[in-house]
């Protein structure tokens, strides 16, 4: 193959097996001007195995916009790029996104390479039958944060999708059985393809205990993926709805929740979000 001149290839690269690279993906890294790397050692295991020489720069050693910058100058000189990340598809939840977006602002042609992705090998392990995700990428690293972005998230019925690095794995699934409730189920996929490739589903009450069960179970690369929340019908929300008015009444909004979750037997996390969705109309 020919690359286009001025083109940025974004190139999808093994998330852990150097076996899982597409043959298009090959020949693109072969053919193109330059090799961007976000880790030029990482990407040498790859180019190696598949015997391609040269023509790699590392674009990642000082912060996202002087990658952006110095990618941008290549395709001005009429030079075909292939971006690669560390591992899997660049721009999902690593700096390759800063990099296209510039490239695409500076009005030159990005090809995208599919191939592998970690949330999408995690996805289609996992499973669970819901034909819709959200993936939510890194959440905070600071628990208040953390806390505050998953009660957004306590009523979404997509299924839920998080990378997690292994020395915060089990605060983050903590908190996950914190605010989503323990019934759910999580699937904890870790080391994908790799020799200790692990997939382990459980309801959240469980998960915790299940990663401090053994030392290995918190090592590696992590994809959470979480059930959706249970969708509940109409019907269930008019009952609901008529009690928790009666309670907002005449209690703060936690007492009412609390009271309604044992009058209904409903789920707590489906009566908060109907109570404040009730405040809000008040
Ligand atoms: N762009 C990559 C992709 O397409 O998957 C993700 C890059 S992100 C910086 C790295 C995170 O992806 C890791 O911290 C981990 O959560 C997840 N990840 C990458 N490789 C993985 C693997 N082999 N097994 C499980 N998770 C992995």
């Amino acid at each position: 193959m020919k690359a286009g001149t001025a083109t940025l290839y974004v190139v999808a690269t093994p998330i852990g097996n150097l076996s899982d690279v597409t043959l298009r993906a090959l020949e693109v890294l072969r053919a193109v001007d330059v090799i961007a790397a976000e880790d030029t050692r990482m990407t040498a295991r790859l180019l190696d195995r598949h015997g391609i020489a040269g023509k790699m720069v590392a674009v990642h050693e000082h912060n996202e916009r002087a990658s952006a910058e110095r990618i941008t100058g290549m395709l001005a000189e009429g030079k075909s790029v292939a971006l690669v990340s560390d591992a899997g598809t660049p721009a999902i939840s690593d700096p390759g996104a800063c990099v296209v977006a510039a490239v695409r602002a500076a009005g030159y042609p990005v090809v995208p390479v599919p191939g592998p992705s970690a949330v999408v090998a995690a996805l289609s392990a996992s499973g669970f039958e819901n034909s819709r995700f959200l993936f939510c990428g890194f959440l905070p690293a600071r628990g208040a944060e953390r806390r505050g972005m998953l009660t957004d998230l306590v009523a979404q019925p997509a299924m839920l999708v998080f990378y997690e690095a292994p020395h915060r794995v089990v605060e983050c699934v903590a908190d996950l059985c914190a605010i989503l409730g323990g019934e759910r189920e999580i699937v904890i996929a870790r080391e994908l393809t790799k020799i200790h490739e692990t997939i382990h589903r459980c309801r959240l009450a469980e998960a915790v205990a299940w990663l401090e069960a053994d030392d290995n179970h918190r090592r590696g690369e992590f994809v959470l993926v979480v059930a959706g929340a249970a969708q509940v019908h109409a019907s269930d929300e008019v009952d609901y709805d008529g009690t928790l008015k009666i309670l907002l009444e005449e209690l703060p909004l936690k007492q009412a929740v609390a009271l309604a979750v044992k009058l209904t037997g409903g789920s707590r996390n489906v009566l908060y979000q109907r109570a404040l969705a009730l405040k809000g109309d008040a």
